[in-house]
């Protein structure tokens, strides 16, 4: 069984008691991420990201040349998630920013977003050869990241891009044309869908429909503002 602890006097006794059984038992052995969540080490995504940007889990994370964490606002509202890093953002280990993430961020400046305001990220933080999609073991070892990372930053709303980081966020196999358009519940979130930027690249009628998903999830955007 697994109970979360959020109280911060809770976790700072439950942590000296702990080291207090450690002195007398001469050793007690706990996860590291554990003690550190105790401790309240990586409570910022930079600490976070420093804990976990060395993760060769996967063989994709020795193949990689830069980890890709994610990019902007760490107290954003609003989180745009994508699937994994491709050739540019593996060379830069920065999401989005080769061809799609050109389109990604003039489909966001159409809409009134910036990169600052927003925060980006991808399901995989490493980048797959050739592009491929990710494989099922390597969605099992990053998504914990991303649910940290989504935890630290605590965004009011989330926004998958593309058929991949949709059908992984909801756990479901349902084609993206059925998904966009309609406001699902990721951990108690309002998540959107919308066609990813490569997709719109290579047919680029998908673009009315992300502007079509775009001009309501500003304007569900603009609501929560003003809450
Ligand atoms: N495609 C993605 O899904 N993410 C990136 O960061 C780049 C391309």
């Amino acid at each position: 069984m697994v109970i979360r602890i959020n109280n911060s006097s809770i976790k700072a006794q439950l942590a000296s008691y702990l080291s207090a059984r450690n002195e007398l038992e001469g050793g007690l052995y706990l996860d590291k991420e554990i003690i550190d969540a105790l401790r309240g080490s990586n409570n910022s995504l930079q600490d976070f990201e420093k804990s976990i940007s060395g993760c060769v889990k996967c063989e994709i994370g020795k193949s990689r040349t830069k980890f890709v964490f994610g990019d902007g606002n760490e107290n954003a509202d609003i989180v745009f998630i994508g699937e994994a890093p491709g050739h540019d953002e593996d060379l830069q280990g920065i999401p989005f920013v080769g061809r799609a993430g050109k389109l990604l961020d003039e489909i966001l400046q159409d809409f009134g977003f910036t990169r600052k305001e927003v925060y980006i990220c991808n399901i995989l933080k490493c980048r797959p050869p050739g592009n491929r999609d990710p494989k099922p073991e390597e969605i099992n070892n990053c998504e914990p990241y991303l649910w940290r990372q989504l935890e630290l930053i605590n965004p009011s709303m989330i926004v998958a891009v593309g058929r991949i980081a949709a059908q992984t966020l909801l756990k479901n196999e349902t084609p993206i044309g059925k998904m966009r358009g309609t406001t699902f519940l990721y951990q108690g979130i309002p998540l959107f869908v919308i066609y990813h930027p490569a997709a719109v690249l290579r047919n680029p009628h998908f673009r009315e429909n992300v502007n079509e998903d775009m001009k309501k999830i500003k304007a569900y955007y603009e609501k929560l503002m003003k809450e």
